[in-house]
């Protein structure tokens, strides 16, 4: 029994030194635009995000992804030469930021007059419309990032 609850404890001392050892936050500069106002947004809101230790820069993704969350390593990788990311660098970035540290999932839902607009800035075909569909319409689409309760807009009707 004795064996049992001290190797519980190692387990439990290693994670907690493992964590430590990946604080290191890096945002690349040409992104840190976008990560700080998604931290005032959600100020704003009153939600309250420990904006350290994680990582986010450019790099390569698989397959057709524009960008990347890896939970495990707190790390997020936005794939410059993407569609997503030359039309909406803004909505490509809070995409991922959410996954991040909004936990959120995707979600393709659509709204609006026969539903050709996406409902959220998770949706996974975050390109869609060429990315007209964010233009003047951001706050409700950053309102419903960090609420996905949000009413929807006068324009989804
Ligand atoms: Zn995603």
């Amino acid at each position: 029994m004795r064996f049992i609850l001290v190797l519980i404890v190692a387990i439990g001392l290693s994670g907690c030194f493992s964590e430590a050892e990946e604080t290191e936050t890096y945002i690349d500069p040409e992104l840190s635009g976008y990560v700080t106002t998604f931290f005032e947004e959600a100020a704003k809101r009153g939600i309250s995000i420990e904006d350290k230790n994680f990582r986010i820069g450019f790099g390569s993704v698989e397959g057709e992804a524009q960008g990347m969350t890896y939970y495990a390593t707190r790390s997020i990788v936005i794939e410059k030469e993407s569609e997503g990311y030359k039309l909406i660098p803004e909505a490509l970035v809070y995409h991922e930021l959410g996954h991040l540290f909004l936990h959120r999932t995707h979600d393709d839902s659509m709204i609006g007059q026969q539903y050709k607009c996406a409902k959220s800035l998770m949706d996974s075909r975050l390109q869609i419309n060429g990315g007209q569909w964010y233009v003047n319409r951001r706050a409700y689409y950053v309102s419903e990032l960090f609420n996905p309760h949000t009413s929807l807009p006068d324009w989804a009707f």
